[in-house]
């Protein structure tokens, strides 16, 4: 395999759906594979069982389908490097944990879970919390660094259970550079001897992530902020194995709007915006999260969107085609500060999006619910209706939020009434202007403002007189697009019905 060409992973674990964050991630990789010709991997992190979610992996390859950034490798796809599911790779990571015992750079552990627990125990009690297996505390723990080598060896023939710790050296300095952060330097004496092989036979999140990235030939690890204190112990493990480490990206938070902390999970919903690209049902509780796709936003507005939260262009372009977000991007200008997430910003893009949508494709849209909700048109007149309301629209459906352009208005506005309707003259006043409707022969826009121009000068009325009365008639309020436009698309045979209806009501 060549390894000088780009290759990145997406690698979530299936504990649930994929936050908006994690779709940034995923976004942020295939621009970067896409932009340099690689390759876009998708590799499934399921060795903690315990925390395994049926559905979740099935909801992370439906996300980067309806965003359109699909892996052109990994699970779902297939590949060179398959499995790309790690429960699937579980033979291969114990020869790797042996390699490193081998080395000398780890070791067999036989503390019980029992011992463990009361040493932590014992620590808190003297005031010493978080204590650590680590380069010290390690020479006085039940492992092969301590005990004889013939009992350890006895040990591991029969059966005892045991796991595999990287052996962290002391007083060294770890140093890397991140693409994004620039020098990440520290101390291994912050570090503590991690597990890497579980007394289950499963590897850890750790040891699974260097191997496959290893074998799987990533060259550029793009993940999270949240991993970077992971990263120390992966650089040491590269240097325990003797691979050349991947570059490292590690892209800042998403905050909550306020500014304050990490944009949870939890907090969707409760913030009155979706964190998750796709509705979620909890297969456990049955709670339902909502979704960006279920809200009515498109895939390319919510890409946009995320496109922006932690990356910027040079200039202050705003609206990227998928085309374009792949030739501007680049690692070195995503930025090493968190991003507030701005749901109205969002709701933006969602508009702009709609706005340059062809009228035909949002008629088609907006066409099944249109019909599920009893009304009784085609895609024609559709799109006249999008032509109507599209100025206002945030979401496809909100297409349809003039009730008027499908049925007779149910009701007359009280506040409109009140302000605009005069019991001595409106309802002559509209009866005329309907006789001068009827006696139209085309009927569009063009050929209603003529009419009303020259009713207004026959009557010697302002517009002010008659306009809202219009309105009213047609749509039972106010606001919203204007009559003649309304009046056009609904048609005389429509229009003038109306009008009689209106009078008769309001007298
Ligand atoms: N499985 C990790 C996650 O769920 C991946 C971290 C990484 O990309 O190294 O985010």
């Amino acid at each position: 395999m060549n390894t000088s060409k780009v290759r990145v992973r997406f690698a979530p674990s299936p504990t649930g759906p994929l936050h908006m964050g994690g779709v940034r991630t995923a976004l942020y990789n295939y621009l970067f594979a896409k932009k340099h010709g690689g390759d876009f991997l998708l590799r499934i992190e399921d060795t903690d069982q315990t925390r395994y979610v049926p559905g979740a992996e099935t909801y992370i390859l439906e996300a980067l389908k309806w965003c359109g950034i699909e892996p052109n490798e990994g699970v779902g796809y297939g590949g060179d490097c398959a499995p790309y599911r790690q429960s699937e790779r579980k033979p291969i990571y114990k020869d790797y944990a042996l390699e490193l015992v081998n080395k000398g750079w780890a070791y067999y552990a036989f503390d019980t879970p029992e011992e463990l627990d009361t040493i932590r125990k014992q620590a808190e009690a003297a005031k010493m919390p978080n204590w650590q297996y680590n380069s010290i505390s390690r020479m006085t723990m039940k492992n092969s660094l301590t005990l004889p080598a013939d009992e350890v060896e006895s040990r591991i023939q029969q059966g005892d259970p045991f796991v595999i710790r990287f052996k962290m050296p002391r007083n060294e300095e770890v140093r890397f550079q991140d693409i994004i952060r620039g020098w990440v330097v520290f101390s291994t004496n912050e570090l503590d001897d991690k597990v890497l092989y579980k007394s289950d036979g499963m590897p850890t999140y750790h040891l699974a992530n260097i191997v496959d990235d290893h074998t799987m030939s990533i060259t550029h690890v793009i993940r999270g902020e949240e991993w970077l204190p992971s990263a120390p112990l992966h650089v040491m493990m590269y240097r325990a194995f003797e691979w050349e480490a991947p570059l490292f990206a590690h892209l800042p938070l998403i905050l909550k709007p306020d500014g304050n902390g990490k944009l949870s999970k939890r907090d969707g919903d409760r913030l009155g915006f979706p964190v998750f690209p796709l509705e979620w049902k909890d297969p456990e509780t049955g709670n339902i999260s909502s979704g960006y796709r279920e809200k009515g936003y498109l895939p390319k507005a919510f890409l946009n969107m995320l496109l922006l939260l932690g990356w910027a262009p040079s200039n202050n372009q705003e609206i990227f085609t998928l085309e374009e977000m792949i030739e501007t991007f680049s690692l070195e200008r995503i930025g090493k500060s968190g991003s507030k997430f701005d749901p109205e910003k969002t709701k933006w893009f969602n508009q702009q999006y709609l706005r340059n949508m062809p009228r035909r494709a949002l008629a088609e849209m907006i066409l099944p619910t249109a019909k599920e909700r009893g009304y009784d048109v085609c895609v024609e007149y559709l799109e006249g209706v999008v032509e109507l309301m599209l100025e206002r629209a945030v979401f496809p459906l909100d297409l349809l939020e003039g009730t008027y352009l499908f049925e007779d208005p149910k009701s007359y506005d009280e506040e409109a009434v009140s302000k605009k309707w005069k019991k001595e003259e409106s309802g002559q006043i509209l009866l005329d202007w309907s006789i001068k409707l009827q006696s139209l022969e085309t009927f569009n826009v063009e050929s209603i403002d003529t009419a009303m121009k020259s009713f207004l000068a026959e009557k010697n009325l302002g517009m002010g007189q008659v306009m809202p009365l219009f309105r009213i008639a047609l749509t039972g309020v106010l606001t919203g697009p204007g009559a003649a436009q309304v009046a056009a698309l609904l048609g005389k045979e429509f229009v003038t019905p109306r009008i009689q209806k209106c009078i008769e009501t309001l007298g």
